[in-house]
């Protein structure tokens, strides 16, 4: 596995496999990776020729500068997993060698339609123009012909789709399932900042989006977002931040179970300094 740094050498090496007529197929990360990220990876590993993996905490996307401080990262570690899943390019870049000093320091600058006025886009400002900036530029470095995201951050996948279709991308966005814990809670790189017990609680997040599933379509949603809100923030050290149950293609709430097709329920939840994110399909 070859670990790049500079986007002049990964655009080299990548043009150097297309010559060859090989396909290549992107996971973007943040790094300190978990199974989730390896259901990611040994999917694009399958289908693709040549397989690169980037692993940049990308400093645009935090609106928190203690969350980015306190991000995990273990680079050494990454490397070798990567290494053992057979993937190509590992691409482990400085803020500074992807970005200007302007890039960094002004708002990239997107037409969400809308999709960033919900949900995470509400409660972190600035979060999806960070996403869509690192994206746009990873994917027009390495020109892959499929890119893979995890449907844990459903929203962001929604945004992709819609900066492919309105960047004039070509490429398949492969949208690929939640992968969780043997207790339920859906992986993270933030869950090894979980003490033992909070661990422990934070379990009871995917209980109560498990047992939600069972009251559609008897209870209206929005009785049955009061009855996940309450159910959680019930538990020891939960605190919903949002639960919303929304048309999982246009991510605005419905009213009525016949609003839509196609339903999930998203939530985010404090536990002690820790701030998680789940979702469950609904209908
Ligand atoms: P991150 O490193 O957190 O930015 O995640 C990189 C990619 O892995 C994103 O597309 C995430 O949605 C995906 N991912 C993270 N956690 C999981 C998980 N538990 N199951 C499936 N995909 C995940």
């Amino acid at each position: 596995m070859q670990i790049i740094r500079s986007v002049a050498e990964l655009e080299s090496a990548i043009e150097n496999f297309k010559k060859q007529g090989k396909s290549v197929g992107l996971v973007p990360t943040m790094g300190a990776l978990h199974d989730g990220h390896v259901s990611l990876v040994s999917k694009c590993r399958k289908e693709n020729d040549i397989a690169v993996v980037s692993v940049f905490v990308n400093p645009t996307q935090f609106n928190n500068k203690t969350d980015l401080a306190t991000y995990p990262r273990d680079e050494k570690k990454d490397a070798a997993l990567l290494e053992s899943k057979g993937v190509d390019i590992m691409f482990a870049p400085q803020p500074e060698d992807v970005y200007s000093e302007e890039e960094m320091s002004k708002t990239f600058d997107f037409d969400f339609q809308g999709l960033d006025k919900v949900m995470e886009g509400l409660q972190r400002p600035g979060h999806f123009n960070g996403v869509v900036q690192i994206v746009s530029k990873l994917l027009s470095f390495v020109k892959p012909d499929k890119a893979y995201f995890g449907e844990k951050d459903f929203q962001q996948v929604a945004i992709i789709k819609l900066m492919v279709r309105t960047m004039g991308f070509k490429l398949e966005i492969v949208q690929c399932p939640i992968i969780r814990e043997e207790s339920g809670l859906a992986r993270s790189s933030r869950n090894q900042l979980l003490s033992d017990d909070e661990r422990k609680n934070a379990a009871n997040i995917y209980r109560v989006l498990k047992e939600s599933v069972n009251f559609v379509p008897s209870i209206a949603p929005a009785e049955l977002t009061q009855k996940v809100v309450d159910e959680i923030n019930a538990c020891d050290g939960l605190q919903v931040e949002y639960y919303e149950i929304v048309n999982g293609d246009t991510l605005q709430k419905i009213s009525s179970w016949d609003d839509a097709d196609y339903v999930v329920g998203c939530v985010t939840v404090h536990c002690g300094k820790v701030r998680l994110i789940d979702n469950i399909r609904l209908k």
